[in-house]
């Protein structure tokens, strides 16, 4: 019987109203189009509280200033009406270093394309594919900038730097599945899953080193179907179409933002990833085929926990 108690005693405070009392350890909000959860591990109440504030102002921040619509920093630095910070200079910078290093296949010039398949705010309304016409204009036309594949990389980069700078040691700042990691979870490595991309499980786990950066791209993100024909979000800069040969990249790396624009980069390099991997600088990647086949680089392989029959490259 007391045994009993004991156990009930156990579950009732370890249910959610019995850690109350102090603030938690975890913020989640929206921003960027995703949901961002924020943990961070410290004992000091006041020293918590402050880092998950500053999290959050940095995803709010990069929400309204570094999507390319809607009247923040850089929708204005596309309509003209406004030169960009030292801040977000940077970012078109790299993000320009990143394009060419990957051949034109993350190229964040694609904005007039991305909007033209209504891919660039919210939901897509229903309706066909732009025809081939429209198509073939807009990818003439690089001029409005799309940051949607590497500011979510650097928004989590930023907010690394303000919990290191709030004097955190240990948290997982994960914005819908992509995250880095700060120190461990307790005397052992924050580790993470990735999604099956055409399933419900999870197909691979990991465990990360501090500092370390997952980020993957899927063809399941943001999607739509017009004559039973599938249409996502993640185009090759050669046709101006979706990239088909992919159905998931998922690369690790120290910089959060060269994990983001890479994932997309090695997406639409489909076969041929390894080279680009390689010109990118990156290590440890991998790689989901739409029939399911899973192929990621040796050194991935040697810390990954992986299904059988994966094939490395
Ligand atoms: P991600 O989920 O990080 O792969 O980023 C996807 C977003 O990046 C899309 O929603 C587009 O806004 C944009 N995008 C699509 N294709 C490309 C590309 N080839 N290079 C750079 N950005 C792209
Ligand atoms: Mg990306």
């Amino acid at each position: 019987m007391r045994r009993l108690i004991a156990l009930t005693v156990a579950l009732a405070c370890a249910a959610p109203a019995c850690t109350r009392p102090t603030p938690p350890d975890s913020d989640r909000f929206p921003a960027l189009g995703t949901l961002v959860e924020v943990t961070v591990r410290e004992s000091d109440d006041g020293r918590r509280v402050a880092a998950l504030q500053r999290a959050r102002t940095v995803f709010e921040s990069a929400t309204r200033d570094w999507h390319g619509w809607g009247g923040g920093e850089l929708a204005r630095v596309n309509d003209g009406t406004a030169t960009p910070s030292a801040e977000l200079a940077a970012l078109i910078t790299r993000a320009d270093e990143i394009a060419s290093a990957s051949g034109g296949l993350f190229e964040p010039r694609l904005g007039t394309l991305v909007e033209l398949w209504g891919f660039h705010d919210g939901e897509r309304a229903p309706g066909p594919p732009p025809d081939d016409v429209e198509i073939a204009t807009s990818l003439e036309s690089r001029v409005r900038i799309d940051l949607g594949a590497v500011a979510k990389g650097a928004a989590v980069a930023a907010a690394i730097d303000a919990l290191r700078a709030a004097g955190i040691t240990d948290a997982l700042v994960d914005a819908g599945g992509d995250l880095a990691a700060l120190g461990d979870a307790g005397g052992r490595p924050w580790r993470v899953g990735v999604r099956d991309p055409h399933g419900l499980g999870v197909i691979a786990g990991l465990d990360l080193r501090t500092g370390e950066a997952v980020f993957t791209s899927g063809d399941y993100e943001r999607r739509f179907e017009w004559n039973g024909i599938a249409y996502h979000h993640l185009f090759d800069p050669r046709t101006g179409h979706p990239a088909r040969a992919t159905a998931s990249v998922t690369v690790v790396h120290r910089d959060p933002a060269t994990a983001d624009a890479a994932s997309t980069a090695l997406f639409v390099a489909g076969d041929d990833w390894p080279r680009v991997a390689r010109e990118l600088g990156i290590d440890f990647v991998m790689r989901v085929t739409p029939d399911g086949r899973i192929e990621t680089t040796a050194a991935f392989a040697r810390r990954a926990s992986l299904p059988d029959g994966v094939a490395t490259r």
